[in-house]
């Protein structure tokens, strides 16, 4: 059954500063960027807060910018703002690329790149990209800002080291030296959630990393060993089967998921030779 909208309170602030204060304050809040994914669960009537922070007003956190030397990207960025970014498309272009394959241009206008990661889903297609960037999370509280590296973020299904306190405001992309490359498989080309999704930089150690494979977005130390010892791409397929444990679930088996995987790694390795 739907949440009954007379059963919720949102709280509107005007300035970062402000919504940072209302989560110490005021809280418990539940923080409103697009409200994509929010909205569903309260669609379904299965979301048990009914205190919300509506951060979309929030200007400040829509920038895409550089800064000190790395790509600085709001976490209100939309996919939209991002595909239309011409820094973006020069900085990392396999985040314009997974940006283009998020749900349809309705979802794209008011998805955003905070609200993908902090929700946390394994099928998040914009959290491969920032794995294989090695990416950085600007947190902030009341109390002040910290970094986070993105590969660390995640302590296991749907959670992360955030506290309640803390919005994520940006997320930071040094220098990416390298070719990218990134690919989407769903049943569809469009409009469809993914079954594996694979972001990765050719560079002499090649930085790998899968979404919806795992309980959460994962890196691939080994197979990248083996690539950046020499080892053939036969060999490396071989290394990511043993390194991987794909979940089954209703969007396809464990085993269409591993083969795959490797597919898409063959497929990586020979088109950005
Ligand atoms: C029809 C449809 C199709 C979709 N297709 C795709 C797809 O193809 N690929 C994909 O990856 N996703 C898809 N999604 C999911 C969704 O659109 C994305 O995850 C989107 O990026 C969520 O962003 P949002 O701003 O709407 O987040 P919201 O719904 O506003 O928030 C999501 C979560 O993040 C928290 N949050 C938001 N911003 C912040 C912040 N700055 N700091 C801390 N917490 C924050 C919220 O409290 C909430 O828990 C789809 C959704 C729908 C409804």
């Amino acid at each position: 059954m739907r949440t009954p909208i007379s059963s919720l309170q949102l709280l509107e602030p005007r300035s970062l500063e402000e919504a940072l204060r209302m989560l110490r304050d005021e809280g418990p809040l539940m923080p409103l960027a697009g409200c994509t994914d929010v909205y569903v669960n309260l669609n379904f009537g299965i979301l048990p807060q009914t205190r919300f922070l509506n951060l979309w007003r929030l200007d400040e956190l829509r920038k895409i910018e550089m800064r000190d030397g790395a790509l600085s990207i709001g976490a209100l960025a939309t996919y939209t703002r991002m595909i239309r970014s011409a820094l973006l498309r020069k900085r990392l272009p396999i985040l314009a690329a997974a940006s283009r394959e998020v749900g349809g241009a309705q979802i794209q206008n008011r998805g955003t790149l905070g609200g993908n990661i902090a929700n946390a889903s394994p099928a998040g297609d914009t959290l491969p990209v920032l794995a294989a960037a090695d990416a950085i999370l600007v947190l902030r509280s009341a109390g002040g800002t910290r970094r986070v590296p993105f590969n660390s973020f995640y302590t296991g299904y749907r959670k992360s080291v955030a506290r309640p306190d803390e919005l994520i405001v940006a997320v930071e992309v040094p220098p990416v030296e390298g070719r990218q490359w990134f690919r989407k498989v769903g049943t569809r080309a469009a409009q469809a959630i993914s079954k594996v999704v694979m972001a990765a930089v050719r560079a002499p150690r090649p930085r790998i990393a899968l979404g919806s494979v795992a309980p959460t977005v994962i890196r691939l130390p080994r197979t990248e060993a083996a690539l950046s010892g020499g080892g053939s791409v036969k060999e490396a397929r071989e290394t990511l089967a043993g390194e991987i444990r794909p979940i089954d679930d209703l969007r396809s088996t464990a085993e269409y998921r591993r083969r795959v995987c490797q597919n898409l790694l063959e497929q990586f390795w020979s088109e950005t030779a």
